[in-house]
């Protein structure tokens, strides 16, 4: 059902006419639980259920898509969910529109100091966390981990892997990816576009893949996670305008700049045959309008 999800974008736009560029848009599979978050807490709540858990536990920045996602999610499949935000002193500020969403969603919020933030998969943390917490699932920031890697190879149909040579998405913990390269078939490549600078991505996430048709650039970062420029904003809403496609700034239009930007260098082969995985993530739209 989900190759209806593949809408191509006019190739006359582009400067090399033979390369051929879809993009599969999961940004529609939910109007809640948005993009690659449906796939990566899927598998992870069903087993929360067959393990009889009735409360799940999880971590996110202020502006999380994941925190936003596994509210809702969890609000439907019927437990009770807590997000442990970073930043101490947002808990004495009005709440943002991602966070007031997840606490609308019955999500119960609690800040934490940058430091402690950083400690949070630690085995002392995460010790003290259960036993604040007992009988609580818990799902590691950005929600990845091995099941939701099982749930992201599901973004792949039969099709796609018959149709496209390369295959892009946009990279922040890496969960994504090494589902989409689990399930790619050998002549295919992977190409990430990390949101977040350096490399130390690749050590990272090498654990969830053995396979090595793939690679990572982070070239179209822009100085960072959550860092934009008026370049970028500017590509943005021209894309939007001209092809009807609602982007965010923190992956998915860093990921279609990119893009862009390789076709325009020649980087593709001609005759190449791009699809690009619209990874949703809209509701951050709301904090920054
Ligand atoms: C979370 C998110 C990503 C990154 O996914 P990872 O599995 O962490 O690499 C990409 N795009 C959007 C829109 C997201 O919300």
């Amino acid at each position: 059902m989900f190759d209806a999800l593949a809408q191509p974008i006019s190739y006359q736009n582009l400067v090399d006419h033979t390369i051929r560029l879809d993009i599969k848009r999961l940004d529609l599979v939910h109007p809640h639980i948005s993009g690659n978050k449906f796939y990566k807490l899927k598998y992870n709540l069903l087993e929360a259920q067959k393990q009889g858990f009735d409360q799940v536990i999880t971590f996110g920045g202020a502006f999380s898509n994941h925190i936003a996602a596994t509210a809702y999610a969890a609000h439907y499949f019927g437990f009770d969910s807590i997000g442990i935000i970073r930043g101490e002193e947002l808990a004495h500020q009005a709440l943002n529109p991602t966070l007031t969403t997840a606490s609308h969603f019955g999500m119960q919020l609690e800040f934490i100091n940058r430091q402690d933030y950083r400690n949070k998969n630690q085995p002392d943390f995460l010790r003290k966390l259960q036993q604040r917490y007992p009988n609580t699932y818990l799902i590691p920031e950005g929600g990845t981990n091995a099941l939701a890697i099982q749930g992201c190879k599901e973004i792949l149909s039969a099709s796609d892997l018959q149709n496209y040579d390369v295959i892009c998405c946009a990279v922040g913990t890496g969960g994504t990816i090494s589902g989409l390269i689990e399930a790619s078939s050998s002549q295919q490549t992977l190409l990430g576009f990390s949101a977040l600078k350096g490399d130390f991505l690749k050590q990272e996430f090498a654990h969830f893949t053995h396979k090595t048709n793939w690679k990572i650039k982070d070239d179209y970062c822009f100085g960072g996670y959550a860092k934009t420029t008026n370049q970028l904003i500017e590509f943005m809403q021209r894309f939007e305008e001209k092809y009807q496609i609602p982007l965010e700034p923190i992956y998915t239009a860093k990921m279609l700049f990119g893009i862009f930007d390789l076709i325009e260098k020649a980087y593709f082969p001609p005759h190449t045959r791009i699809l690009a995985i619209h990874s949703g993530g809209l509701q951050g739209r709301q904090n920054l309008l």
